[in-house]
């Protein structure tokens, strides 16, 4: 159990009747399992919990998605050594949907049966939470008994005291209690309707909400202070440690989850965020010399500015999940050099101008090769330029105007490079736009594998010859199957079970699933539709993000979040 200054904080509740053992999964490798702030994030509010013990697990190192079955030991919880059936409830802690694929295959290596209608009382409640369960839960909702519908803090207090406060002998005998909690979605008591193989209705039964409410934690809430719990344990992150610097993001990204499903934006204090981290570290007797800062667009915070010259004056190195090219200024790229970091992201997200617009960023082509200029000449050795494709009424003309930018960023880095006399290389990334929900562009259809191949062809004819630039596509079909697992219904059910019966096949499981993945990943949903995700309601006035979407459509701007006046989209 971690010893942090709010661990020392007695979370307020009622006597304990009945303790409670918790066994957190993050569903990948311990690695990316420590990476991940939101599971670390858990671990720690759970274990500061009254009555509540919680362990955690992921999967081995040498662990491979083509692995079939764990021997026993490797099943085991990484603190105390327990094997999965003696918790009493099992948490997943799910941030990306290819990572279902991972849960799914830990339920079949503890020989949990996966659909929760054939689990009786011998098996565990299976919940879980995170921010892909909280964008649609349905793909797994025949899975978990009980999932957490928005941010933990706050959220997970009620129902563990519940669990803790009464007494029971089967989980599952206080679900119509916790349905009534804020948050917590109970799959069971929801029926899917359809018509013609369309899902047209979510119905409940009676007592129980008809939609979820999305639960956010409060601007200035002592419980926004989120750095890594866990130190030392892994190579990737023995000398790392992890800090919240926002929540949410201003910026509007049309594509962006980040920037919807998190509002509204907020700004932690990070001087106490900070302090914090150092106690925990201390407290582990542990050293950090690298502080990963993460949030969807860090530098937007006020404070982060003192914060990095902080850190710096104290020989630490920075390390930055996101950095917005608009915010990048002299100072602030002087502390990244001076901090040892070599390589800054220009995410210009959209191929042309025009495209921008589209996803509500304005960034001139000029303003980016200015940016990527001003970049090279203050000493970032390696430049990494990132765009998506695919987006909605994106043409072969904008893929055109992509070339030419990037044809000029990378003669002005030669330039530039020359001239202070070292070379490093650009890097091009881009990936396909997974259309999620929960962002305006929930409607629209993914852009067909065939043609997204098409265009990285044509990328990679054109760039590939340029000296100094390397070129990185995101795969196709990894976003044909993370746009189903992001998009589906509660008939997702089949297409996991036979990934697991056909030996981890996913192609497969894909053509034989029912109704086939197109329907789902190739729909334009129209704007009365019932989305399978409609059971979630992030708190949007009814029509927002569709007029939103409307507005990209016409390459129309929304403005960004300015939470002190603005009323918009009806959130604040
Ligand atoms: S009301 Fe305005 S500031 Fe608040 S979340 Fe919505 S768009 Fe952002």
């Amino acid at each position: 159990m971690p010893d942090t200054e709010i661990a020392k904080q007695a979370i307020a509740s009622g006597p304990v009747v009945r303790p409670v053992s918790v066994l957190l999964i993050y569903p990948s490798t311990t690695d990316v399992a420590l990476a991940n702030l939101g599971f670390q994030r858990v671990y720690g509010l759970l274990n500061r919990l009254n009555g509540v013990v919680c362990d955690r697990y992921s999967l081995p190192d040498d662990w491979t998605p083509m692995t079939q079955a764990l021997k026993p030991e490797a099943t085991r919880s990484h603190d105390a050594g327990r094997m999965p059936m003696d918790f009493d409830l099992i948490a997943f802690s799910i941030s990306f949907e290819p990572d279902y694929l991972n849960a799914v295959a830990i339920l079949d290596y503890f020989g949990i049966p996966l659909d929760r209608r054939e689990r009786g009382s011998k098996y565990p409640l299976i919940v879980a939470g995170g921010s892909a369960l909280f964008i649609n839960p349905e793909p797994l909702a025949d899975i978990f008994d009980v999932g957490f519908i928005g941010e933990a803090e706050g959220m997970i207090e009620p129902f563990f005291d519940l669990y803790t406060q009464t007494d029971w002998r089967d989980p599952r005998e206080l679900l119509e209690e916790a349905a009534r909690l804020p948050g917590i979605y109970i799959p069971q008591f929801y029926t899917p309707e359809y018509t013609d193989d369309v899902q047209t209705a979510l119905t409940p039964e009676a007592g129980v909400p008809e939609r979820i409410p999305r639960h956010w934690v409060a601007e200035g809430d002592a419980a926004l202070c989120t750095h890594s719990e866990l130190h030392g344990e892994t190579t990737a992150f023995r000398d790392m440690a992890l800090m919240e610097v926002t929540r949410g993001c201003i910026w509007a990204c049309r594509f962006c989850t980040a920037g919807f499903i998190y509002r509204p934006p907020r700004e932690p204090d990070l001087d106490q965020t900070y302090e914090s981290l150092e106690r925990a570290l201390a407290a582990q007797n542990q050293n950090a010399s690298t502080i990963g800062l993460v949030g969807p667009s860090v530098t937007d915070h006020p404070q982060l500015l003192s914060l990095a010259r902080r850190i710096v004056a104290e020989g630490k190195m920075l390390s930055f999940s996101s950095l917005r090219m608009e915010t990048l200024t002299d100072e602030l790229v002087d502390l990244i050099l001076q901090s040892g970091q070599k390589t800054v992201t220009v995410a210009v997200d959209a191929p042309s101008e025009r495209m921008r617009d589209v996803i509500n960023k304005s960034a001139s082509d000029d303003f980016v090769i200015d940016k990527c200029r001003f970049l090279t000449k203050k000493g970032v050795l390696h430049l990494k330029i990132y765009s998506i494709i695919g987006l909605p009424a994106e043409e072969d003309e904008d893929i055109d105007r992509f070339i030419e930018l990037v044809k000029n960023v990378q003669k002005v880095y030669v330039e530039e490079c020359s001239r202070r006399g070292n070379i490093g290389t650009v890097t091009i990334g881009v990936s396909p736009l997974v259309p999620k929900p929960g962002t305006p562009f929930q409607w629209h259809p993914m852009e067909a594998v065939s043609s997204l191949k098409k265009k990285f062809q044509k990328l990679r004819k054109a760039l590939g010859p340029l000296p100094n630039l390397h070129l990185s596509f995101g795969s196709p079909n990894e976003a044909y199957l993370q746009t189903y697992l992001s998009r589906g219904d509660r008939r997702a059910l089949s297409f996991f079970e036979a990934f697991l019966k056909n030996g981890r096949d996913e192609k497969r499981a894909l053509q034989g699933a029912v109704p086939h993945p197109d329907r789902f990943t190739y729909r334009q949903y129209q704007r009365d539709d019932f989305l399978p995700w409609d059971i979630v309601d992030h708190g949007y006035f009814p029509k927002f993000l569709w007029q939103d979407y409307q507005r990209g459509l016409r390459a129309k701007h929304t403005p960004v979040c300015d939470t002190a006046t603005c009323k918009i989209c009806g959130i604040c």
